[in-house]
């Protein structure tokens, strides 16, 4: 199982919407998450695992905690499908993600990821924001994630990723980690490490939304 030996950081809180109104700050707030891929696009693969499930199994942990706090969550997916018919293209399947999020008037969009790529040496989360817009929100989401799992922080840069560009409402995307890594994706297929990523990721949606930037 998961564990930091430099902080000896485990288990993530589970009562954090108890404390400073957080329940508050959430209620009536509309959060559409994005577990990247899915169906027959597995994403990135190795050692014998799938990105699309790991984004899957955060996203889904992440769901249930912002909804235990009272936020409304939109899942773009909540199991191992694509989102349009075989013989879809790629960009028709991110805009099915898009039309999820604009139908939903989400006030938070946040896609998840994994990279997987040939160098195996790196590891680390970063986050990603449209050009000129969001860019508070990839912070506190990277900020805190960093701050959760006690990853390498490779930082937070804008990014031209479909999803982020598409779309109206502040929007974030999260690379949770290296597939490719052999180490990291040993975390990225634990539980306690997953349930790590999603407290982050809600910690930081919850610091975005206590900043009051509105969101047009
Ligand atoms: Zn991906």
């Amino acid at each position: 199982m998961w564990h930091c030996d430099a902080c000896d950081h485990k288990e993530a809180c589970e009562c954090y919407c108890r404390s400073a109104g957080v329940e508050k700050l959430l209620a009536g707030k509309i959060v559409v998450l994005d577990p990247g891929h899915g169906g027959p696009d597995s994403g990135g693969v190795n050692y014998g695992f799938q990105e699309s499930d790991i984004n899957l199994a955060v996203g889904l942990k992440l769901c249930k905690k912002l909804t235990r706090c009272g936020a409304k969550v939109v899942m773009t997916r909540t199991s191992d499908v694509s989102l349009t018919p075989v013989g879809s293209t790629l960009d028709d399947d991110l805009q099915a993600r898009v039309d999820v999020a604009e139908k939903a008037g989400a006030d938070v969009f946040v896609s998840l990821h994994v990279e997987d790529v040939p160098n195996i040496n790196l590891q680390g989360i970063a986050s990603y924001f449209p050009e000129r817009r969001s860019y508070e929100l990839a912070c506190a989401i990277q900020a805190a994630v960093v701050e959760e799992t006690c990853a390498v922080d490779t930082g937070v840069s804008p990014a031209d990723f479909y999803v982020l560009v598409h779309n109206e409402m502040p929007a974030a995307l999260i690379e949770m980690g290296y597939l490719s890594n052999p180490e990291e994706a040993l975390y990225l297929v634990d539980n306690t490490y997953q349930n790590a990523i999603a407290e982050g990721i809600f910690k930081g949606i919850i610091s975005y939304l206590q900043l009051g930037i509105p969101s047009q």
